[in-house]
């Protein structure tokens, strides 16, 4: 399969949004889907690279790694491959323990758009007078993850509205329509280029385990 991302969004998770991320990080430990931080640091600037494509801006993240990243104590919560990171998947053994790149764990106060790009499009839609409202977004999104870069604080994309071009109107991200399936959330797992779809079972076992439901977005390449 091409690269892909996975979110996996908590719903009716109970306790705080500092908690999910800490019972998530000591679950995947304990399973041994995560073995330290992933060290390879990714440039948000050339991160998400704007690109013209059929009159629309797309997003693009692009993979820039830089090697003289010493820092272990990352705050971002990316997590490196454990030797069982395979087991998210039904058929392990055909992958040769293949897994994932890394996998983010995010649990603070802030909301985000999930996806956070995507380069099919989100299909956004003026929630007044209904024109398609895609390029606004995509700029929205791309001066929001230059200003976090800049202020290096991570901005709570709920408070955030989309400004129609057409009709000058705003809509706020938590009441955006879009035609992909998104969401806003402040407890989610984003594993980045997983190499298959996740084992229901798998997903379930993580719900089980953290008594949560956990509804699954993917995010194409
Ligand atoms: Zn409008």
């Amino acid at each position: 399969m091409s690269e892909q991302n996975v979110f996996l969004v908590a719903e009716n998770h109970k306790g705080s949004s500092a908690e999910f991320k800490e019972q998530v990080i000591t679950l995947f430990n304990q399973m041994k889907l995560i073995d330290g931080y992933y060290t390879a640091f990714a440039e948000p600037l050339g991160w998400y690279a704007s690109i013209k494509k059929r009159g629309i801006s797309v997003l693009i993240k692009m993979k820039l790694i830089s090697e003289d990243n010493e820092s272990l104590e990352d705050p971002r919560g990316w997590y490196a491959p454990g030797e069982n990171g395979s087991l998210i998947f039904s058929n392990p053994e055909e992958l040769g323990g293949a897994s994932f790149e890394y996998v983010i764990i995010h649990g603070t106060e802030n909301y985000r758009l999930v996806p956070d790009a995507s380069t099919a499009g989100y299909g956004a839609i003026c929630s007044h007078c209904q024109s398609g409202i895609d390029s606004e977004l995509y700029e929205l999104l791309n001066r929001t993850y230059n200003e976090e870069y800049e202020s290096n604080s991570e901005i709570d994309m709920s408070t955030l509205s989309v400004v129609c071009e057409k009709c000058n109107r705003s809509t706020p991200l938590r009441e955006l329509a879009t035609e992909l399936e998104t969401t806003l959330s402040n407890k989610f797992i984003n594993m980045c280029n997983i190499y298959d779809y996740l084992d229901d079972a798998a997903v379930k076992d993580f719900s089980d385990r953290l008594g949560c439901r956990f509804r699954v977005l993917y995010e194409r390449m």
